[in-house]
């Protein structure tokens, strides 16, 4: 999957997410003339990925726009338009917060919608009511397919955010049953555990969801629940080693490249790169390149070289954690957490 920052900004500042907000500090640099991602460089971007194979093949299977927030792009269809040239599946990550229908925001994403990208959003509870809910009434008579991002800061949050899925889907009829067993399946699970372990660490939590599936494709409708852990984010914009919802386990990062694999790559509304899910708060130092203004060689160049400190510095990492001393830095320069 190819994750591509189209916006840098998100409409929510100054609310009382911010502090907590993993883009927020990379995000918040950005100079203001600069939040939209134009289609000239999108182009740019587009004909770098063709001539770059694994970039192809990343895009064969997904690209995905986010910032930010993507509707917040005036440009956006435009953009859509033209990595839908070279990608069968482009979708876009929204916070759904969005005044009304008539929006033009929410325009765009109908828009894409129709051009069969799909559009995937976090549930915010402080706007679901009177925001989100409305529109993803509205989404569901436009695509057979949706994820929904779950953040939570305390495992019970899951079960509330659950439990407001749930009574959605409820009133949405018999095509969405698959998806209310879906959600009651995580929801019971949770609660079992909660009360068997209220005090659970994330692999009592992890063991406990194993063998649930987060998707479901019966009724002709594709639903997927996407839990993602809370942070706290410094002024630095740097997470810190342990969760919200886990503060006494150190919560790792599987770095896929000492594995010799790229499963994702993320290209920053700069063109900078990170072959992982990193938004910009990871502060990873070694270089994957600029897809904006680095030759196809030289990004390959920079991943190879890249490659060799992700393999000596994710050992030490692994290392100072099994010593009793996470967070320790290492002349790699990547993220204490990444192993
Ligand atoms: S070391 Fe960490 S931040 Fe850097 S690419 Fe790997 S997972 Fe991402």
């Amino acid at each position: 999957m190819l994750n591509i920052f189209v916006e840098a900004n998100c409409n929510r500042y100054v609310r009382d997410e911010c502090t907590y907000c993993h883009v927020y500090e990379p995000l918040m640099q950005i100079d203001r003339s600069q939040w939209h991602l134009l289609p000239a460089q999108a182009q740019v971007m587009a004909d770098k990925i063709r001539q770059i194979d694994l970039f192809n093949q990343l895009a064969q299977q997904e690209i995905n726009f986010t910032g930010g927030e993507p509707s917040q792009n005036p440009h956006l269809v435009e953009i859509f338009h033209i990595f839908r040239k070279i990608s069968p599946n482009v979708r876009l990550h929204t916070n759904l917060d969005i005044q009304s229908n008539t929006h033009s925001r929410w325009l765009r994403l109908v828009d894409i919608m129709k051009l069969g990208g799909r559009v995937d959003f976090t549930l915010y509870p402080t706007v679901w009511e009177k925001h989100q809910k409305p529109l993803l009434q509205e989404i569901l008579g436009l695509q057979n397919e949706l994820i929904v991002n779950m953040i939570f800061e305390q495992v019970p949050d899951l079960v509330t955010q659950i439990e407001t899925m749930k009574q959605f889907f409820g009133e949405q009829g018999a095509k969405f049953h698959p998806t209310l067993t879906l959600l009651e399946k995580h929801r019971e699970r949770i609660e079992q555990l909660l009360n068997e372990k209220p005090e659970c660490t994330e692999a009592e939590f992890n063991n406990a969801m194993a063998d649930i599936e987060s998707y479901t494709t019966a009724g002709g409708f594709t639903f997927g629940v996407n839990m993602i852990l809370g942070f706290y984010v410094d002024e630095h914009g740097q997470r810190a080693m342990v969760s919200q919802p886990f503060p006494k386990d150190v919560n790792t990062l599987e770095c896929t490249i000492p594995r010799g694999t790229i499963e994702i790559m993320t290209v920053q509304q700069t063109g900078e790169m990170t072959p992982c899910c990193d938004v910009g708060n990871l502060k990873c130092q070694p270089k994957f390149g600029n897809l904006l203004t680095d030759s196809p060689d030289e990004i390959m160049r920079q991943i190879e070289i890249s490659r060799q400190k992700m393999i000596t510095g994710t050992a030490k990492n692994l290392q100072n954690i099994k010593n009793g001393q996470p967070g320790t830095p290492v002349e790699e320069g990547i993220p204490p957490y990444c192993v």
